[in-house]
């Protein structure tokens, strides 16, 4: 379905549902374009809410904070896929909310995640649903090894256990509390990469430069962009799939889908995320048009243009315990390889085991075939 919706003009006051670092960088980019911004988020410090017009300082369900965050905003968008679907519903009632609560509500639930990719014609891993002991015991051997997920709640490989044998899978289910999970085949990667696009409301669909990622203990660690190690082929084969599922789920926004390159070439989707991405944040500095660019001309009704990379980059995404001390300042802090080498480093707040930072020393030579290494051990570990 494609709708032409009315252009919002700068001078409009833009909502954001969450006020964390992802907000926060959204609320730079409205402000940057000529927007004023609302934010709502109970967190009297949230980083977004520190620097917005309007900080709502409310609970995401609090019918008043809805009301008044409607009253403010021409257009409502949200930071991460946690939000309730029922505050997005009701903010729907009376303005456009981008993305809708329905499409967020499938990125909510790796079981509905993996549901419309196959709707989607594209290829996830083998899996099954665990709902049920009947489900557990109706598993077929042939996905094990594997993993078992969380269906929801899941991030930076939290709810998350691999398992062998039959044993292992049951005690796993049990030590989530037998909450719907899903289990994944384990797969032979080669490589993993994302793909970032928007959609407006209208159809039209661009994409960020793929990016190729370096995962640490599950959390994203160093992002090439382009993604050296993987076929021109491949990387257009993942563009087509993006395009695809961002369509079929008739999303208006910034998706971020997560693929994983296989060792025999196949491309598999894993996952998806309703909103900018850290393995996007590269394009701040490193494209004329960054994601958060993209979210506020997606929900604003701008025109969608597709990012150039100007600056091949490679990024490190830096977590708190780097920065040791709550507000120190980063020059002060950072280690001697971040302060010495030249290009872009943008601290975050948030709570410090968390991502805090990402930076852009450029030179995608350098970290090729090295891995995370090559980094002075910077990355996250
Ligand atoms: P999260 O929400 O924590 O990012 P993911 O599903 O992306 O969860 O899993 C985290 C990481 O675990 C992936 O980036 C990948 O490295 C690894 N992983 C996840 N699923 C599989 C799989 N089926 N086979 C092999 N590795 C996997
Ligand atoms: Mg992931």
């Amino acid at each position: 379905m494609t709708v032409d919706v009315p252009f919002i003009a700068p001078g409009a006051t833009l909502g954001v549902m969450g006020g964390g670092q992802l907000a926060r960088m959204f609320v730079h980019a409205a402000q940057q374009m000529g927007y004023a911004t609302a934010v709502l988020d109970a967190d009297p410090a949230s980083p977004a809410g520190l620097i917005a017009h309007h900080h709502l300082r409310a609970d995401y369900l609090d019918a008043e904070a809805l009301d008044q965050l409607a009253d403010l905003s021409a257009a409502v968008t949200t930071e991460f896929e946690n939000v309730p679907a029922r505050a997005l519903e009701l903010l729907a009632q009376r303005r456009p909310v981008a993305p809708a609560a329905a499409a967020v509500a499938v990125c909510q639930d790796r079981a509905a995640e993996k549901a419309h990719f196959v709707r989607s014609g594209v290829a996830c891993a083998p899996h099954a649903v665990i709902a049920t002991p009947d489900q557990l015991a109706a598993v077929d051997d042939a996905l094990l090894p594997g993993i078992l997920k969380t269906a929801r709640l899941g991030y930076d490989g939290k709810g998350q256990r691999r398992v062998t044998t039959r044993a292992q899978l049951a005690d796993a289910w049990a030590r989530f509390d037998r909450q719907v999970c899903v289990l994944e085949k384990m797969l032979p990667l080669a490589h993993e990469i994302s793909v970032i696009v928007a959609r407006a409301a209208n159809g039209d669909v661009v994409h960020l430069p793929v990016q190729q990622n370096l995962h640490r203990d599950g959390i994203l660690a160093v992002t090439i962009v382009p993604a050296p190690d993987v076929a021109t082929e491949v990387v257009e084969r993942a563009i087509a799939h993006a395009h695809r599922i961002v369509s079929t789920l008739d999303y208006v926004g910034v998706l971020c889908i997560e693929f994983f390159v296989l060792s025999d070439g196949a491309l598999v989707v894993n996952e998806m995320a309703p909103r900018p991405h850290n393995s996007g944040h590269y394009s701040i500095d490193a494209c004329d048009l960054s994601q958060f660019d993209l979210q506020v001309r997606a929900m604003t009704g701008a025109p969608l243009i597709a990012p150039r990379l100007h600056s091949p980059c490679v990024m490190l995404n830096l977590l708190g315990e780097l920065w040791l001390e709550r507000g120190a300042g980063l020059a002060r802090r950072a280690p001697a390889p971040v302060r010495q080498d030249r290009g872009a480093c943008r601290p975050q707040d948030g709570p410090p085991d968390r991502d805090r930072g990402h930076r852009e020393p450029g030179r995608p030579h350098r970290a090729r075939g090295r891995g995370a290494s090559g980094f002075g051990g910077l990355v996250a570990r």
